[in-house]
């Protein structure tokens, strides 16, 4: 929504925010399942039974046309693979790709306009943003097939967890992180409906001792066939569920846009009674991965991109190494994004899975682990929720969240050259809307951010403990 429908959203009693998501979501229907949204989910459906060998055979001959393009009216790859000395024909399919250099997210950031295909009109490029956990927001710019086609992926992943996603699909309760309830709203409901598309939105702002109670009689209300969210919030609902020896039958979760760890998913399939289906997806739209029912690994959509696991030097590694997972779309006309290297890691499986699909398999993947944070009045905030601020804010080079007590979250943050006080002001608003007036929310800007001991890059610091 622009920041006038935000206005007249928040504005509005109960019954007129539900009306206005609903008629929003009837916007975006277009966007979602309009135009080749149904050819591409009968490609997957038909797909998903090739082998292997024709799948790699769909990807190769995508992957010549993405290559072509990129090189015809991409800037940025014209001069790239002139650089190269290389030519579209080298390409002749996956095993060619160490040959073009890896896209790295700085490139994007730095390049994002001869990264624009010029075969592309700049008005009808739709453009998403991302921070994830790195801290480092993004911007990326794609066409309206690449939309339909992460749509049609995520249509069949709700139909391998034998469930239906969009018009005429099941009822769903969605716990991500859209601020949907006003923040210094203190009684329920903290949930809203969409009724184009039978989902309740539940609050990911509100979930406190206190409030998860209602919560679960307005889940009872609604008979949830799925629970759709970020592994931690989901978590947060059925350690509640534990805590009072309680269960909720439903018969699918699914989760996404963290690691789901074993301890999560545990408590959320003995709590909800039905199994979880996690799954893989980026903002750049380069790589969708997903469990089957069969819960031996992710599959990954190979008809949606090429995947690659490399390591330091971007060098492919074995099947069953670790290494850095990078990805090619194979639909994105307006952006091409060839070798992206994503922040994630994760390794490729040669044995197939017992369900008999030809997509390739990948070992779950491992995102950083980040903290929840616990504030004074109890409300558990996942970190996934608190990278939102930060998407649209592009000339943000580094950032981290640390939380020191329970009223005050620090911002560290190192801008870039076009970075402004309005942005500052931006941050501590749009956090200030998700963590409550009561709690300070500090921007400092530093030179560096501070490692663990391991070297590794934590987003999100809590020195509070966890209040579940
Ligand atoms: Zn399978």
């Amino acid at each position: 929504m622009n920041r006038y429908a935000t206005q007249l959203y928040n504005l509005a009693p109960v019954w007129g925010q539900n009306l206005i998501l609903t008629g929003y979501s009837t916007l975006l229907d277009r966007e979602r399942y309009g135009g080749r949204f149904g050819e591409f989910r009968d490609l997957l459906e038909k797909a998903e039974w090739y082998s292997e060998s024709e799948l790699i055979a769909y990807q190769d001959e995508r992957l010549r046309a993405t290559v072509a393009h990129a090189y015809n009216t991409v800037p940025f790859y014209r001069q790239r693979f002139d650089g190269c000395k290389l030519k579209p024909a080298d390409i002749r399919g996956q095993e060619d790709l160490p040959k073009i250099p890896l896209l790295t997210r700085e490139d994007v950031r730095s390049h994002f306009d001869e990264l624009r295909s010029r075969d592309v009109d700049r008005n009808s490029m739709k453009t998403g943003h991302t921070s994830g956990t790195t801290g480092t927001p993004l911007t990326v710019g794609y066409d309206a097939n690449t939309i339909w086609m992460a749509y049609a992926a995520l249509d069949r992943h709700y139909r391998w967890a034998g469930c239906r996603l969009a018009n005429d699909g099941d009822r769903i309760a969605v716990a991500r992180g859209n601020v949907i309830v006003p923040l210094d709203q203190k009684r329920p409901p903290f949930w809203r409906m969409n009724r184009r598309h039978n989902q309740l939105l539940l609050s990911s702002f509100h979930l406190s001792k206190q409030n998860l109670p209602g919560y679960f009689e307005a889940l009872a209300c609604f008979k949830p066939a799925v629970l759709d969210g970020y592994p931690s919030t989901l978590y947060v609902l059925a350690k509640f569920l534990q805590s009072r020896g309680e269960t909720f039958p439903i018969r699918a979760a699914i989760t996404s846009s963290e690691t789901l760890y074993d301890f999560q998913r545990e408590v959320i399939e003995e709590r909800f009674k039905c199994r979880v289906f996690d799954y893989y997806a980026l903002a750049e739209r380069v790589i969708f991965s997903s469990e089957c029912d069969r819960h031996e690994g992710h599959h990954l959509a190979m008809e949606y991109g090429v995947s690659e696991v490399v390591d330091g030097e971007g060098r492919p590694v074995s099947s069953g190494t670790v290494g850095k997972l990078v990805g090619t779309s194979l639909h994105n006309n307006a952006m091409p994004l060839i070798r992206y290297v994503t922040s994630d890691m994760t390794s490729v499986r040669t044995k197939p899975c017992s369900c008999g699909r030809g997509l390739r398999m990948m070992d779950d993947v491992t995102t950083k682990a980040e903290d929840l944070l616990t504030l004074k009045d109890g409300r558990l905030i996942s970190p996934s929720v608190l990278t939102h601020p930060f998407k649209p804010l592009d000339c943000i080079e580094g950032s981290q969240i640390v939380q020191t007590d329970p009223q005050t979250v620090i911002v560290r943050l190192i801008p870039g050259p076009t970075y402004t006080q309005a942005h500052t002001d931006h941050l501590i608003t749009e956090l200030t809307a998700r963590l409550g007036a009561d709690v300070k929310v500090e921007v400092q800007m530093v030179d560096q951010l501070e490692q663990k001991s391991s070297g590794k890059f934590k987003w999100v610091i809590s020195h509070v403990p966890l209040g579940i």
